[in-house]
């Protein structure tokens, strides 16, 4: 497969904001002919009050069930590994809890994204508008490429997800993103992830959103590739079965073009296997690269 048939980003209904049981996304896996997925679930919860919290005890159990499942579809289907993984959200007062989270949980690959700030959540939900409405475009995208580099120097996780979520809805507000205006700040993200051995991921959710594009866009990856972010994964932070396979070859397309010519594939939180992105419709011959350890 020219996309390299791995998702490495999606969300199961043990995520707070995720539809349908691991097995229906397997199911979808199988049918859109993938041959690796890693479930990547949010560790926050939404309490009653509105209020996003991370609770140690109930994270590890639920993770731990979610390993469990992996593990059954992992052993129940010839055709399609399956991975543990999360996606971690850096929020300063949370670090701890994910740190001890990733020692007793056997997390095969964990993402680490920002979502909120300067405390308002700028990916969805009512908060979107706040942040927005009164900033211009240098006031909006600085503050969160600032957060970006101050995760990646806290460093508790694998790879960076969708790298410039801001344009979601940045995108409604300014138009169109040029990543020429903050090619300084990003590739200094870029330079700080290379040295902390954290890879990058090219996420398809974008395509069907605003900005028409991966998170980030094809820049952006030529840019990693350039400062030496040492490997790529892929996902469509997809949240129902339907959805699975959306978008992925496309953004996987996206990647190769910006220069990427191999697909990660992480166990154990390092990357076990380099998978050829082939630039024709042509299927590899000879199959994946085995490499060592990355981190
Ligand atoms: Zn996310
Ligand atoms: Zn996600």
């Amino acid at each position: 497969m020219s996309g390299g048939g791995a998702n490495y980003h999606f969300h199961d209904d043990a995520s707070s904001d995720g539809r349908a049981p691991l097995a229906e996304h397997c199911d979808a896996a199988e049918a859109a002919g993938l041959t690796t997925v890693c479930v990547t679930n949010h560790v926050e919860r939404m309490l009653p009050s509105g209020r996003w919290v991370v609770e140690l005890e109930e994270a590890v159990e639920r993770f731990s069930a979610e390993g469990g499942a992996a593990a059954r579809e992992d052993a129940a289907r010839p055709g399609l590994d399956v991975r543990l993984g999360a996606e971690f959200e850096y929020r300063p007062e949370w670090t701890d809890d994910l740190e001890r989270l990733a020692e007793r949980v056997p997390f095969d690959f964990v993402l680490g994204s920002v979502h909120v700030v300067e405390g308002l959540n700028v990916s969805g939900g009512p908060e979107v508008e706040e942040y927005f409405e009164d900033r211009n475009l240098e006031e909006a995208y600085a503050p969160y490429f600032d957060a970006l580099e101050e995760m990646v120097a806290w460093g508790g996780f694998d790879a960076v997800a969708h790298f410039d979520l801001v344009k979601r809805y940045g995108h409604e507000h300014y138009g169109a993103y040029d990543p020429g205006q903050f090619e300084g700040r990003i590739r200094s993200v870029l330079g700080a992830m290379a040295d902390a051995g954290v890879g990058i991921e090219v996420n398809a959710s974008g395509l069907a959103q605003a900005p028409a594009a991966p998170y980030p866009s094809e820049t952006v990856l030529a840019w990693a590739l350039e400062e030496g972010v040492p490997f790529l994964t892929a996902g469509t932070d997809s949240h129902r079965p339907d959805d699975l396979a959306t978008g992925l070859e496309e953004a996987v397309a996206v990647a190769r073009r910006a220069g990427w010519s191999r697909l990660a594939i992480l166990e154990d939180r390092s990357v076990v296997e380099e998978r050829p992105l082939e630039t024709d419709s042509a299927s590899p011959a000879g199959g994946a690269e085995e490499v060592g350890g990355a981190r």
